[in-house]
């Protein structure tokens, strides 16, 4: 079995918090297929070199060939939705991870995305929280260090949290960060975290349910 050498050190795998995605002072589109679940929802998994540098569009000749991964594409659409406007069915969103990331990464585009969706299942990153007692609720704060050591708790490894602002000003909880070692088979430490998307201690974990802004659905 011949396996392509791989030009990166290790994977940042991204998770997104949709209502924080969307009640910014940007607007969101809910997708095609229908609004969101409350649930973290895969952005991507990005190669990476352990000085921070990354590697991105590797392969300009790629195209994403949606028969490639056909079986995933229900799955896709429930756990990696696109909330950019305008309204889509994912497969921009998709296509723009594959050809930036997913082409440096020695993987198939159906391994590619297979792995993404292993790796959100494993983090099973709202269960984790919920487990801690953080639950989305608008107008709670939450300690960004309880919310680390909950996810740590679950998945073994320590994340990185990402804050983004909503309309009124207030730091929330926006991406997680988890590390995946280079053969994308299980979660490692993080060699070097993400700059940017600072949180303040206290955070909000908005809630998606109540009447959020966005331009269709
Ligand atoms: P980029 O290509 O830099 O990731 O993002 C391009 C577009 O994504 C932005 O112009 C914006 O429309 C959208 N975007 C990025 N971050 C956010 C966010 O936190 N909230 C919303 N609503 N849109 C975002
Ligand atoms: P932003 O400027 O919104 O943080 O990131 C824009 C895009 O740049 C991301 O969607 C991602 O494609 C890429 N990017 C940003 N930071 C990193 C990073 O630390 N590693 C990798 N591999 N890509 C990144
Ligand atoms: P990145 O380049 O940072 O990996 O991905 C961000 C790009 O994907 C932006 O151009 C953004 O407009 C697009 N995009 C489409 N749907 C989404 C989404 O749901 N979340 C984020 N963060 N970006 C999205």
């Amino acid at each position: 079995l011949c396996v392509a050498s791989q030009d990166f050190d290790f994977f940042y795998f991204v998770q997104q918090w949709p209502a924080s995605y969307c009640d910014t002072r940007r607007s969101c589109c809910y997708p095609t297929t229908g609004k969101p679940d409350e649930d973290f929802s895969i952005h991507g998994l990005w190669p990476n070199y352990k000085d921070g540098k990354w590697p991105q569009n590797c392969d300009r000749e790629s195209s994403l060939d949606e028969s490639e991964f056909s079986d995933l594409i229900s799955t896709m659409e429930k756990n990696w939705p696109s909330l950019a406007c305008p309204s889509s069915d994912g497969l921009k969103f998709w296509s723009h991870e594959w050809l930036k990331h997913g082409t440096c990464s020695a993987l198939n585009q159906h391994a590619y995305f297979q792995t993404a969706l292993d790796f959100k299942t494993k983090s099973n990153l709202l269960q984790n929280l919920n487990n801690a007692g953080i639950k989305p609720r608008n107008g709670d704060y939450y300690g960004v260090e309880s919310i680390k050591k909950a996810i740590e708790k679950g998945v073994g490894h320590t994340p990185f949290i990402e804050c983004n602002v909503d309309s009124q000003g207030n730091h929330q909880l926006y991406q997680v960060y988890l590390c995946v070692d280079s053969s994308a088979s299980k979660f490692i430490d993080c060699p070097i975290f993400p700059h940017g998307g600072k949180c303040g201690s206290k955070i909000e974990f908005p809630s998606f349910s109540t009447n959020d802004d966005h331009d269709e659905f």
